[in-house]
């Protein structure tokens, strides 16, 4: 029976694992073909099957005195090449299936960067939205009293994404000192005073953008007189905006879950303020910035279209920054119809199979996710590093080394790409160069 078959006879409701498993089985064919020891020692079999998943009940107590339940998870996915590493998301669509394609994704993502990073991912269906400081941290804590005795710095080394950002790893962290009575590198996203690392708040979006430069720089563009689309307003998209104002791009689009921003002037540093202290201050509603600002135009979410129309105006680049499968087939061609030339995706999947089809065929520069958004783990990877060595690098030191990560990565996608005939595909260069990587070190270390 062919892979496919027998994760979805086994698990036949992961959808979303089943799409991450089949692009890369799809990419790494050749390299199969080629190397007749993967086979015969199954590898492709071991790597989509976690080395071990943790769930647990999360119970917590809101501020009337309710008790509620939440499930938290923990996937730990692939250690060949360093301990588990990936972020913790709280989000009510959270599920198995969602952090076993992430955990999935961040094998290859981690093995691109160069550092000694494996593969994973956690968190729960719990909804910050509408909790208090005090529900927040109560939760938290409550996920860590399970979580901290299958962690540790040279173990599994959580961080954030959606939902988890400083505040929620500073609950975590501290519920974990407590508990282990020691001071380590357990989780990164940490903020600045007690461990954290210079730019890595930026360094998801920073990254995507640097990305997109590589992209442009192989046709001998830049991102200088461009405009751009981008989605999300959280982490990732607000730090993909900052960095496109300052190559130059104009981004003109942003949202939530509820609608969308069209801001044809573009986002500028003031307006980019507003969005950061509305989303991360206020925890308000991308709608006021159309209320604050008269020439942006809102578009509240219509559950009855089938396509996205933030993705339907003409621009020349655009930066997926908001959650899975948010480009249909249908978004992909409208990207296409009106000129995008350059897609840098710092969502984690955030293109269907036959949206990435689409990118491919029309041979615009597209970079998926693993390799496009690496930059957030590579700066909590450098986090790693300035913990175990009790220091702190300058925010010139990290964004420097940020850069000279995403320049490998891109050079090696390109490189493997080329070197397997698919020449300019990243798709195939990114899953074919993380596979190869962890595949050769799970050789290496036996039938663990
Ligand atoms: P945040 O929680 O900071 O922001 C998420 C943004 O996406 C918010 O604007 C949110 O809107 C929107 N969003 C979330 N879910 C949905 C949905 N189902 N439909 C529409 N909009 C949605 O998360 P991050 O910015 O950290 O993460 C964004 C993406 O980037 C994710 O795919 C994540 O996995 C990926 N990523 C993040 C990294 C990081 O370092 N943080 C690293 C690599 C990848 P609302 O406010 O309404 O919820």
């Amino acid at each position: 029976m062919e892979i496919l078959e027998i994760i979805k006879a086994r698990d036949p409701q992961e959808r979303e694992f089943h799409q991450a498993v089949s692009e890369v089985v799809e990419s790494i064919k050749p390299v199969l073909d080629r190397n007749p020891e993967y086979r015969s020692a199954n590898i492709v079999e071991r790597i989509v099957e976690p080395e071990r998943v943790i769930m647990f009940r999360v119970p917590w107590v809101d501020d009337q005195g309710k008790v509620h339940v939440n499930r938290g998870y923990r996937v730990e996915m692939n250690s060949a090449i360093g301990p588990y590493k990936g972020g913790l998301r709280f989000h009510p669509s959270v599920n198995l299936g969602i952090l076993k394609f992430l955990a999935f994704e961040q094998v290859f993502k981690n093995a691109l960067t160069t550092l000694p990073m494996g593969g994973g991912k956690g968190g729960s269906d719990f909804d910050p939205k509408g909790k208090t400081p005090m529900e927040i941290q109560r939760f938290c804590q409550s996920f860590m009293i399970e979580l901290s005795r299958h962690i540790g710095p040279n173990t599994d080394v959580p961080a954030g994404d959606i939902g988890v950002g400083a505040r929620e790893i500073g609950y975590m962290f501290g519920m974990y000192k407590k508990l282990r009575n020691e001071f380590t590198g357990v989780l990164t996203g940490k903020r600045l005073n007690w461990g954290g690392s210079l730019i890595r708040p930026e360094a998801t979006g920073y990254g995507a953008v640097y990305f997109s430069a590589e992209m442009l720089n192989v046709t001998g563009k830049t991102l200088e007189g461009t405009t751009s689309l981008v989605s999300g307003s959280g982490n990732v998209a607000q730090f993909t905006m900052e960095k496109l104002i300052e190559l130059g791009s104009k981004p003109m689009t942003f949202s939530d879950s509820s609608g969308y921003i069209y801001d044809e002037r573009g986002v500028d540093r003031d307006k980019l303020e507003f969005i950061m202290q509305l989303k991360n201050v206020r925890f308000g509603r991308v709608k006021e910035y159309a209320e604050k600002y008269p020439e942006a135009v809102y578009t509240p979410v219509d559950p009855a279209r089938d396509y996205n129309p933030l993705w339907d105006h003409k621009a020349d680049c655009a930066f997926p920054c908001a959650t899975q499968n948010e480009i249909n087939g249908k978004d992909a061609a409208n990207l296409v119809k009106n000129g995008v030339h350059v897609v840098s995706e710092g969502a984690n999947m955030p293109t269907t199979p036959d949206g990435v089809d689409i990118f491919l065929d029309s041979h615009l520069l597209y970079g998926p996710g693993k390799a496009a958004n690496a930059g957030g783990v590579s700066v909590s990877g450098l986090e790693m590093t300035q913990n175990s060595m009790r220091m702190a690098w300058t925010r010139e030191e990290v964004d420097q080394r940020l850069q000279i990560i995403m320049r490998t990565i891109h050079k090696m996608c390109l490189d493997t790409a080329e070197q397997y005939g698919t020449p300019l595909n990243y798709v195939n260069g990114a899953n074919i160069a993380g596979f190869v990587k962890v595949a050769d070190s799970m050789l290496d270390q036996g039938i663990v």
